[in-house]
């Protein structure tokens, strides 16, 4: 722990950290150590790790990177870090991300972006982290802490993680409780954990999930021991390669990297097939519908009145003033972007020619990973991003479209529910990591993590 804390402060132009919390970190590393020497000590005891700021941590600062939180102090403790503390885990402090977790670059957090440790070739400019995640993977990649948590609603777990060359999955949706997440699209939101290796997230995964009664999408299933599955044995094991991933323009060496991982699945005794998933190129324009709509739902709380941010008020200003000036300094362009467009697709004339379809290729969707389930896949390989990580400000003034397709391949994971892991797979040619996807069966979280475990 303590060579953490003096790693993260040497490492402020990373702007991985937005609240530090020394003093608890040193408190729950005295309280490990009693329980390491009295021989009660799970994996997990004693691990010094970042929490993404979208979880509510009791009496700490959790503002989801945006300016309406001002100020926020939870009453309470999310579960996911709840689960984690009493395994003995350890909080170094509150980790950066796009505001309320939307955005692939973590360019629209309130703190300003953070930074990817990693640089291409010879070349000083500084890259993104990804997003949302980004703070929890440049904390990871930068050795500021041993692992971090992370959510995914459409990809910001696995692409963060594989702009950064470290791991991360989302689990099944259903299988972390989203209590004291600060929602996003809640029928997206996932946590999941981002760790240096596919060992380290089996651990951390155990020991984050638990059927929790104050989410009432919660699964009340028992927590596997994920590790245990860590085998190395795949051999037998269907893998599908979906043509539809194979997009136009793909760079030669993301189709090189998926060409690799797929010659060393087989290697390792995997039989490999080529699959179908015929809906997949509806899926982001499906995303970018759902998930603002339940943004601009889940949205509608801060109004100036119950937390955070209040703007200061002219002589004659009433309650609606109030509600807009507050909403208008709150919230950055990206959250108002998808409260519009999530307000627009839920409108009375427009709820059936969006939001109902969107919700109609979701089930299409969902069915086209069911039948190569069915027809005995047992895992889904495919690039985790289109790229390697690129470079801040370069898509500041691109169509916001732009941004949008980097979770090309991620978005179809959140729509159908499915657990999905990224694992670093190679190097490009400019030096910069890349990751692979391997998507699971639903709740299999433990084969998927041993199928990832072969690709290491
Ligand atoms: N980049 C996606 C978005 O902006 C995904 C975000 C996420 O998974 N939280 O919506």
């Amino acid at each position: 722990t303590e060579a953490c804390l003096s790693q993260i402060e040497g490492a402020g132009a990373l702007n991985a950290f937005v609240h530090h919390t020394p003093d608890i970190a040193r408190e729950q590393a005295r309280a490990a150590d009693t329980r390491i020497k009295a021989g009660d000590a799970p994996a997990m005891c004693g691990i010094p790790l970042g929490i993404k700021d979208l979880f509510c941590t009791k009496g700490v600062p959790s503002q989801a990177a945006s300016r309406i939180l001002e100020g926020f102090k939870p009453e309470y403790e999310s579960t996911v870090t709840q689960n984690l503390f009493d395994a003995g885990a350890i909080m170094l402090g509150k980790l950066n991300m796009d505001e309320f977790a939307m955005g692939s670059s973590n360019e629209t957090s309130v703190y300003g972006n953070a930074v990817n440790p990693w640089r291409r070739g010879n070349d000083d400019a500084a890259l993104t982290p990804g997003g949302s995640s980004g703070g929890s993977a440049s904390a990871v990649a930068a050795d500021l802490c041993l692992a971090a948590t992370g959510t995914d609603t459409g990809g910001s777990i696995r692409q963060p993680a594989a702009f950064t060359g470290i791991t991360g999955i989302k689990p099944t949706y259903g299988r972390c409780s989203r209590w004291g997440v600060v929602a996003f699209a809640s029928s997206l939101d996932q946590a999941g954990p981002m760790t240096k290796s596919v060992r380290d997230a089996a651990i951390m995964l155990s020991a984050m999930c638990s059927h929790d009664p104050k989410d009432s999408t919660s699964a009340d299933f028992p927590v596997p021991d994920f590790e245990a599955a860590l085998t190395g044995d795949i051999k037998g094991k269907v893998i599908g390669i979906p043509k539809e991933y194979r997009m136009e323009g793909m760079p030669a060496e993301i189709e090189q990297l998926w060409a690799d991982g797929t010659a060393m699945l087989k290697a390792a005794g995997a039989e490999i097939r080529d699959i179908s998933l015929p809906h997949t190129k509806y899926a982001l324009p499906a995303y970018y519908v759902i998930a603002p709509a339940e943004a601009s739902s889940n949205l509608a709380r801060y109004d100036g009145v119950r937390y955070g941010h209040r703007a200061k008020l002219a002589q004659g200003d009433g309650i609606t003033e109030m509600y807009e000036k507050t909403r208008a300094e709150g919230f950055g362009h990206e959250v108002q972007r998808r409260v519009m467009v999530g307000t627009y697709v839920l409108s009375a004339g427009f709820y059936d020619a969006y939001y109902n379809r969107a919700r109609r290729v979701r089930a299409l969707i969902k069915r086209d990973f069911d039948q190569a389930f069915d027809a005995g896949v047992d895992a889904i390989l495919t690039p985790a991003t289109p790229s390697a990580a690129f470079g801040l400000g370069e898509m500041k003034d691109a169509d916001p479209v732009q941004m949008y397709l980097n979770d090309v391949f991620t978005v179809t994971v959140n729509l159908a529910g499915l657990p999905g892991i990224s694992v670093p797979a190679g190097i490009d040619t400019q030096g910069l990591p890349l990751g692979l996807q391997l998507i699971g069966r639903p709740w299999e979280e433990g084969d998927l993590l041993n199928t990832a475990y072969a690709l290491e």
